[in-house]
């Protein structure tokens, strides 16, 4: 869970496809499917060899720190503040 930074908001069934084509205005979050674990992803810290890889290949190499499964998906989004502006 992240706090203080509101709530996620995924953009439904939208990937760019690529690293970096990913507009510089979307948050990346890091989601478990399988215990549903959801962790902000940083694309800075992505390695320079996978800044232009596909988003399959950089899920693939997602390993879930809560339930240690490789089921990661990354969800294209934004965060939305509880004010309750969207
Ligand atoms: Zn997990």
């Amino acid at each position: 869970m992240t706090e203080g930074m509101g709530r996620f908001q995924a953009i439904k069934d939208w990937t760019p496809g690529y690293m970096n084509v990913t507009p510089a205005h979307l948050d990346i979050m890091a989601e478990c499917t399988a215990c549903g674990a959801q962790k902000e992803f940083s694309r800075e810290k992505l390695p320079s060899q996978l800044r232009h890889a596909q988003v399959d290949d950089v899920e693939k190499r997602l390993k879930c720190a809560s339930c240690g499964a490789k089921a990661g998906k990354l969800r294209f989004g934004y965060f939305v503040d509880e004010k309750g502006t969207k």
